[in-house]
């Protein structure tokens, strides 16, 4: 078994073209190189500005090339939670820039000729319970008043039609969500930032950010300094606890491991009996799954949340497995080929955020799924810090509230997931 993630076996480059030199000046640096920082990047390059892209790492190999590639542009609360707490205007704008994001990514992808498999297959996410099922049909109704949504409900009757699983009690099918390859997408947003002139500088991590004079500033590197007007903060769930220059974000912003695993070649034919309309897939847990089949139809991906700090254990691929032939029983003996593991940012409210905070601006908090909001949010942070946006993000205002007690180790975070697991055992055992 392959204990790195499947999306990074393909042709196509991950890695930027040429060694970049670190400049002295730039009108903009950017801290990380995932997909949000590298969005950022192409924007303001698009503007006619300097711009250079750091990395500790190897750009992408945070989250942005670890993912599952399902591009929902979901956010973590429905709807109606969204309504309670805050209100339904509120609700409704939320949604609807989710509408957009998603559909400026299909755009993107074809304007600049990205060749990763892109296809809004639509995504059934499966009712774990009755009550569920019943709560998905009032979202469902909800989501079909919003421009931009096509749910329906799938009953339990004809769950076959959608997913060869006895598992579910029925489930909601949102038509206009899909997936991608998100190897082959970081690879081609790669290309088209070093061609619009961003300079993307691998291995360099950035200690902290120091005030010069009125709008100056000192990005420090390992590596030497860079003198700069504006600096954007794209490390997200990556942020650790190592450097100054993440210790705002960090107390706000909480990591969560989540892996992956992917099954051996389990053919096409075999897949279409179990995904007829190979489509994505969740389900409604707390601790929740989703999978898909690969883009070459070929193999099974599943994700859930992972127990381990860097690497995947093998705890955590039994625990993987474990859901997956909870569904598809007959993949009980399967090998599993590929299993990896990442984080992901949640804010408090489990919303996005983009944020500006003594002249450093800040887009994180995806709450895994980052594969339309991260893209869009680089756009919308680069926008806003460069003042040139038409509209900003509904999720642009002030900083997000710092956690207490955390500074961005989430020693909370395993009971939590008891707590959670607890409750989904209460919920299902029936
Ligand atoms: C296992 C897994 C499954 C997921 N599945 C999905 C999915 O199916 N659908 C979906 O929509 N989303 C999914 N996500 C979420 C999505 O991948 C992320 O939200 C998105 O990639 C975030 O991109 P980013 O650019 O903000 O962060 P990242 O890609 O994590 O980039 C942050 C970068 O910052 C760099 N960095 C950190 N500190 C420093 C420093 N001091 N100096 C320089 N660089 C620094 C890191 O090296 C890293 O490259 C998943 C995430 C994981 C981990």
């Amino acid at each position: 078994m392959k204990r790195r993630a499947f999306w990074w076996d393909i042709d196509e480059s991950l890695e930027p073209s040429k060694k970049y030199e670190l400049p002295k000046q730039s009108d903009f640096v950017i801290v990380g190189g995932g997909y949000t920082g590298l969005s950022a990047g192409l924007t303001i390059a698009r503007q006619g500005k300097s711009v250079v892209v750091l990395d500790s790492g190897k750009p992408g190999l945070g989250a942005s090339t670890r993912n599952g590639g399902i591009c929902s542009g979901q956010i973590r609360l429905s709807h109606s939670s969204l309504c309670h707490r805050f209100s339904k205007e509120f609700a409704d704008e939320v949604y609807l820039e989710g509408v957009e994001a998603r559909f400026d990514l299909s755009k993107f992808c074809l304007e600049e000729n990205i060749d990763c498999q892109l296809k809004m297959s639509g995504r059934f996410t499966g009712a774990m319970s009755e009550a569920d099922y019943n709560k998905q049909s009032k979202e469902s109704e909800r989501l079909n008043k919003l421009d931009g949504h096509k749910t329906s409900m799938v009953s339990k009757a004809d769950q076959h039609n959608e997913i060869s699983t006895d598992l579910f009690f029925g489930g909601m099918l949102r038509e206009e969500i899909g997936g991608f390859h998100p190897g082959k997408f970081f690879a081609g947003l790669l290309k088209c930032s070093e061609g619009a002139g961003v300079n993307i500088i691998s291995d360099t991590p950035v200690l902290e950010i120091k005030d010069i004079s009125e709008g100056k500033k000192s990005v420090v590197t390992k590596r030497g300094s860079i003198s700069t007007g504006k600096v954007i903060v794209a490390t997200n769930a990556y942020t650790g606890t190592k450097h100054r220059v993440g210790k705002f974000l960090r107390r706000r912003l909480v990591p969560a491991q989540s892996a992956i695993i992917v099954t051996e070649k389990l053919g096409v034919d075999r897949i279409k009996e179990m995904m007829p309309k190979l489509r994505m897939y969740g389900n409604t847990a707390n601790l929740y799954s989703y999978f898909r089949p690969t883009p070459d139809h070929d193999r099974i991906l599943l994700g859930s949340r992972g127990f381990d700090k860097l690497e995947a254990t093998d705890r955590t691929v039994k625990y993987l497995k474990q859901k997956l032939s909870l569904i598809f029983p007959d993949l009980l003996e399967c090998k599993i080929e590929y299993c990896w593991q990442g984080n992901v940012g949640f804010t408090r409210t489990q919303l996005p955020v983009i944020f500006e905070y003594n002249d450093i601006y800040y887009a994180a908090g995806y709450a895994g799924s980052g594969t339309v909001w991260a893209r869009w949010m680089g756009k919308k942070v680069a926008e806003t810090a460069m003042r040139t946006a038409n509209k900003p993000s509904i999720f642009y205002g002030e900083p997000p509230k710092s956690i207490p007690f955390y500074d961005g180790n989430p020693w909370f975070l395993p009971s939590i997931q008891y707590y959670y697991a607890l409750k989904d055992w209460l919920k299902f055992r029936h």
